[in-house]
């Protein structure tokens, strides 16, 4: 009993290591969510032409999406910049490169800690620079909140309360062949991702405001996402689902209006203790 009491304590002190997103950001009713999902859904069952993200682009297409992606994000870079060493009390470089990956597939962008990649479907989605804009900054947010560094951290925690059920049950004659220490990797990358993807569409919109883009209709991003897929839609442990990606910027859309009519800082609001 005593060993397993030990384990259990040890158990709650990892989890509570874990790196959990340090914004303050605004909340809405399940009321508000569930309206925006039927709207969404009635929306996406109505689309005839689904977007294609598999359609193959000619080296000329590949060209020009070069191009237009170095000229909407000069300024969301320069912003990004600014930010993030506000945030980080000039202590980092913030210096983050924006890539374009002709040959990656699928619908998508990521950020990796040092760069912003981008792939060619989402050029080809993203047909406003408004919304490509967006993108671009909800990118250079995972990288300034330090998401990517966040993730593998999470990774290794979970891994670690994993084996120590492995060791537990073992100790108890019980052999699970390392199973725990599995399931905990991945527990430990899921356990905050939906959180991270509504911080960096958060931290994103400041950056897109502060670019001088109009942030006013970025979260009709998320209507068109639930177009091209509907799937994403409905319940997701790795990412939040697109409604509540849409109520919650357009409550930060309001946040940021009341900051600009008040001559207030524009910078996204933080927690002032961590959790
Ligand atoms: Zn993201």
């Amino acid at each position: 009993v005593a060993l397993f009491k030990h384990i259990a304590l040890g158990a709650i002190l990892l989890v509570a290591a874990c790196v959990k997103p340090t914004t303050d950001r605004p909340e809405y009713t399940k009321a508000e969510l569930s309206a925006e999902a039927q709207k969404q859904k009635t929306a996406a069952d109505a689309v005839k032409d689904r977007f294609d993200d598999k359609k193959k682009y000619t080296d000329k297409e590949i060209q020009a999406f070069a191009a237009r992606l170095d000229a909407v994000a000069r300024p969301v870079e320069k912003a990004s910049t600014e930010l993030c060493k506000e945030l980080t009390k000039n202590k980092e470089t913030c210096t983050y490169e924006v890539v374009f990956a002709a040959d990656q597939k699928g619908l998508n962008a990521h950020a990796d800690g040092k760069r912003i990649v981008m792939y060619p479907a989402m050029m080809d989605f993203a047909t406003s620079d408004n919304d490509l804009a967006f993108v671009i900054a909800h990118e250079f947010a995972h990288n300034i909140m330090k998401h990517p560094d966040a993730a593998k951290q999470n990774i290794g925690i979970g891994a670690l309360l994993g084996v120590a059920i492995d060791i537990a049950a073992t100790a108890g004659g019980i052999n699970t062949g390392g199973q725990f220490s599995q399931i905990g990797a991945s527990q430990g990358h899921l356990s905050y991702a939906p959180e991270f993807e509504h911080e960096a569409d958060y931290v994103g919109l400041y950056i897109l405001a502060r670019s001088g883009y109009p942030i006013k209709d970025a979260p009709m991003f998320w209507r068109r996402m639930s177009l091209a897929s509907p799937q994403s839609i409905y319940i997701s442990t790795t990412h939040p689902t697109n409604p509540a990606r849409t109520i919650e910027m357009d409550k930060t859309v309001q946040e940021i209006n009341y900051k600009k009519q008040r001559g207030l800082p524009l910078s996204p609001n933080i927690k002032l203790e961590k959790e």
